[in-house]
């Protein structure tokens, strides 16, 4: 008798666009290591997916309002968001910095009084910053997307901005006209996120199918996508 074999559809939140971890190439294809990662353990744990570019904040507010079964957008791993969401394994490590302008003669933290800093809703890096931000006293503005957040200050019309520390290099590698400052800050791992006690077959699977990519090379091609050439 044929054998029936329904494989599961999981939808996956993530971010519209976040290099190297997820955008769209020149070919208008969306692809990136959270894409990569996401397919090809979907494909080794037999399961399908079904990937949705909501933007960060939007993803992880689609998760909370149980629209959608997992986030995977460059998402860290912190004690806060662990109250409410069931973390993978670990896949990539990851800090704050701070950025400004290539020609900026700001070097830190403590010249960014009275200043403009440009955030991006719901991060970790723009909880950090707000962590931050009575202490040197600057003023903050927010964006939903990284893109945007960068042409804020590259613009002029902030002075700073806080992002993840391979995103920001990568964007800086790719042509963005900033320069990293600080050393990073809150150090941690991005994960892949499903509601707290709500799908832990799927961080099962999830986690399982890293281990198979670890060992058979496949994790390592993934990230082969971060390594561009210098400009
Ligand atoms: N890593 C950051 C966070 O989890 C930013 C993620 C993103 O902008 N896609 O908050």
């Amino acid at each position: 008798s044929p054998k029936i074999h329904a494989e599961k559809t999981y939808t996956i939140g993530t971010d519209v666009t976040y290099p190297p971890f997820e955008f769209a190439n020149k070919d208008n294809k969306y692809v990136g290591i959270d894409i990569d990662l996401m397919k090809t353990i979907a494909k080794e744990e037999d399961f399908k997916v079904n990937i949705k570019e909501l933007g960060f904040n939007a993803a992880v507010q689609s998760l909370q309002s149980n629209q959608i079964d997992g986030v995977i957008a460059g998402m860290s791993i912190t004690p806060e968001r662990k109250s409410k969401f069931d973390f993978s394994d670990p896949y990539y490590k990851t800090g704050v910095v701070m950025a400004v302008a290539q020609d900026s003669k700001i070097k830190g933290l403590s010249d960014l009084k009275g200043k403009r800093v440009a955030l991006k809703t719901g991060t970790a890096a723009a909880d950090y910053a707000q962590s931050q931000q009575k202490k040197y006293g600057f003023k903050t503005v927010t964006f939903d997307d990284s893109d945007n957040m960068y042409n804020d200050v590259v613009n002029g019309n902030s002075v700073a901005t806080f992002e993840d520390d391979p995103v920001m290099k990568y964007a800086i590698k790719t042509g963005t006209k900033l320069k990293i400052v600080t050393k990073p800050a809150e150090s941690g791992y991005y994960g892949f996120a499903v509601m707290k006690g709500q799908n832990p077959e799927l961080i099962q699977k999830f986690n399982h199918g890293l281990q198979v990519l670890k060992k058979n090379g496949q994790y390592k091609k993934s990230l082969t996508v971060i390594s561009v050439p210098k400009q």
